[in-house]
């Protein structure tokens, strides 16, 4: 990355004053991958933390097409126009090979985009999943210490990356077309266990009728494969992002979550367990990196791979090997290759 140095505390400062450039500007530390950067944007997230936390985290998924993008545009003003100030972020892990990521076309959304009480950043160009969650995850909490009570993590609905961003929100919003409910429109089962929310968008005109049977075969659905918790019953709601119909419903609904859940402690646990659980990854994450860049694993890894692909070794053997020599702890070796 070039441009001028970045001073984590001046971002702070101006970050935490609410000003969206200073909030773009740490964002793009904590995506850089350097070294020397990534000290900065642990300073700058050190130097926030205390102001983050302060707001509702939303997913919201869906396939191409359902209307993610009008959705929270009509949702966004929506809120806005009662005083939130909204955030939405997005999680592609394919945008690096597509180009161009679900937010990065500027047409969408414009209207959120142009107003001050937003603030919208495409999904990073990162190639793995992890660091993209990774990532968004650290957006999350500068977008917060903004003072941005809403924020949206946006993802489509065809992958893997559901999952990464379930585990970072406080409520998952799942967009469905008014379609036939049996077959749950191709949909994964495991995408609609995720949800705590289920909207069928484009709930209007010809489809208002369609939209009322997939409300009520979506309901049967969830309820033959979603227990649901003890404090809260996924329900399923209509709206018209084109029309703006249903959106004060679902925000209301967004509010009966956020509280059922606190009466629980549920809300604060979730939270909890999210950090922890990125605690492990970030460990995780950096103990492969440290690995794959040992001198010692570096030099053996070409020929254990290629023993290991010939079915010459074990690769339990092969993968105690190159963790030995990771450790520097020889006599773990002995008898290994
Ligand atoms: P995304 O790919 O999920 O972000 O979907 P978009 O927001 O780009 O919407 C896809 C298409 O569906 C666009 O042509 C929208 O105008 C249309 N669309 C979105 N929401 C609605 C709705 O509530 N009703 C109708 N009739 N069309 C909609």
């Amino acid at each position: 990355m070039t441009g001028p140095a970045f001073d984590p505390e001046l971002i702070a400062a101006d970050l935490l004053s609410g000003d969206r450039r200073a909030l773009a500007r740490g964002i793009t530390l904590v995506e850089s991958t350097r070294d020397d950067h990534r000290r900065l944007a642990e300073t700058l997230l050190g130097a926030v933390m205390a102001r983050s936390g302060d707001s509702i985290r939303l997913g919201i998924s869906g396939v191409p097409g359902v209307g993610k993008s009008t959705f929270i545009e009509a949702f966004g003003g929506h809120l806005i126009a009662q005083g939130h100030r909204v955030a939405v972020l997005a999680v592609d892990p394919s945008s690096a090979r597509s180009r161009g990521s679900i937010l990065g076309d500027k047409t969408r959304m414009e209207l959120l985009a142009r107003n001050p009480s937003a603030f919208i950043r495409p999904s990073p160009a990162a190639g793995t999943l992890g660091g993209v969650a990774r990532r968004t995850r650290e957006a999350m909490l500068l977008c917060e210490a903004a003072g941005f009570d809403v924020v949206i993590v946006e993802t489509v609905g065809v992958g893997q990356s559901e999952t990464a961003v379930a585990d970072m929100v406080d409520m998952f919003l799942l967009l469905l077309l008014p379609a036939g409910g049996d077959e749950l429109q191709g949909i994964k089962k495991g995408i609609v266990e995720l949800a705590d929310l289920i909207v069928v968008n484009k709930a209007d005109g010809e489809l208002d009728k369609a939209a009322n049977r997939a409300v009520s075969d979506y309901r049967n659905a969830l309820a033959l494969i979603r227990a649901g918790s003890a404090h809260w019953k996924p329900p399923v709601l209509r709206c018209s992002a084109l029309e703006g119909t249903g959106i004060e419903d679902i925000w209301q609904t967004i509010g009966k979550y956020r509280n059922a859940m606190a009466a629980a402690g549920q809300f604060q646990r979730r939270r909890a367990e999210q950090a922890r659980a990125w605690m492990w990854n970030e460990v995780q994450e950096s103990l492969m990196l440290a690995l794959r860049h040992h001198p010692a694993v570096r030099d053996a890894l070409p020929e254990l791979e290629s023993r290991v692909l010939a079915g010459d070794l074990p690769p339990a053997l092969a993968a105690r090997d190159l963790v030995a020599r990771f450790l520097g702890k020889d006599s773990d070796r002995d008898g290994l290759t």
